[in-house]
C-alpha cells in the first residue's frame, strides 16, 4: 500500500481532498465519484489493503452487459477519499467538482468468509488483471468484472456488468445525484464550502500555519 504518488500530485495546503484514513468497516467498501475535471468522468474505487484502488471511467459505469466501459487505472487514493465531495481548486491536479455518486460494500464473487481472506483473493485477482466482484451499492448492484486490456496502454481496463438480475439496459448515469448530499454536481459546485484556496475556513487556516512552520524550518536549514 502506498499513497506516495497520490501525495506527490497534491498539496494539502491547497486542495480539500483527504490525505489519510484507516479502513474501519467490517466489510470492504467501494465508492464511485462523479468528477467534473477538465473532462467529466467517474472514479471507481475499491478498498484493498487499506487504500482505494482507483480507475477513471470516462463514460461512467454501465448496467448493460453488452456495454463494456473503458476504465483507466490511476493512483491509489486514501481510505478517507470515500466521503470526499467538494471542489478541487482550478489549476490543481483534478481541479473541478466531485460528488459521491454511489457507495456501498463489495466482495469477491467467489464466496469466502472474512475481510482478510477476501482482500487476499482480490489483491491476487488485481495482479492477474482480472477482478470479479459483487457490488452492494445504492445504484450499482450485482456482479461486475474488471479486466486489464491490451493495446490501449498499460493502465487500461474494461469494466463489464455480468448478466444477472441487476443487469439493465437503462442508462444508470441518468441518476445524477450524490448518495451523500442528494445534490447534483452543478448544485455542489454552487453550494459547496469544502474548498481550499478560495474561501477562508478552519482547515485552510491550519494549513496556512503549516506552511508558515515549513517556511521557518526551511529558512533554518538554509542559514546553517
Ligand atoms: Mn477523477
Amino acid at each position: 500500500m502506498s499513497l506516495a504518488t497520490y501525495k506527490k500530485k497534491r498539496s494539502p495546503n491547497i486542495t480539500p481532498e483527504p490525505f489519510g484514513g484507516k479502513a474501519n468497516e467490517e466489510n470492504l467498501i467501494f465508492v464511485v465519484q462523479k468528477h467534473a475535471a477538465s473532462h467529466l468522468h467517474y472514479d471507481f474505487r475499491l478498498e484493498m489493503d487499506g487504500v482505494l484502488k482507483s480507475w477513471a471511467v470516462p463514460k461512467g459505469p454501465s448496467t448493460d452487459p453488452q456495454t463494456k466501459r473503458l476504465a483507466m487505472m490511476v493512483e491509489d487514493h486514501p481510505y478517507d477519499y470515500r466521503k470526499f465531495e467538494g471542489i478541487i481548486p482550478e489549476g490543481q491536479y483534478g481541479g473541478g467538482t466531485v460528488i459521491v455518486w454511489d457507495e456501498g460494500t463489495f466482495e469477491p464473487i467467489e464466496k469466502m468468509k472474512g475481510k482478510a481472506a477476501q482482500e487476499k483473493s482480490l489483491l491476487k485477482q488485481l495482479k492477474s488483471g482480472s477482478l470479479k466482484i459483487k457490488l452492494k451499492g445504492k445504484k450499482l448492484k450485482g456482479e461486475y468484472a474488471l479486466v486489464r486490456t491490451k493495446g490501449m496502454g498499460e493502465h487500461a481496463w474494461l469494466m463489464i456488468k455480468h448478466d444477472d438480475k441487476y443487469a439493465d439496459t437503462a442508462d444508470i448515469t441518468k441518476k445524477d445525484k450524490s448518495v451523500l448530499s442528494k445534490k447534483t454536481l452543478e448544485q455542489v459546485e454552487k453550494t459547496s464550502d469544502n474548498i481550499l484556496g478560495e474561501k477562508p475556513e478552519k482547515k485552510s487556516a491550519d494549513a496556512k500555519k503549516t506552511v508558515a512552520v515549513k517556511k521557518k524550518l526551511k529558512k533554518k536549514k538554509h542559514s546553517k
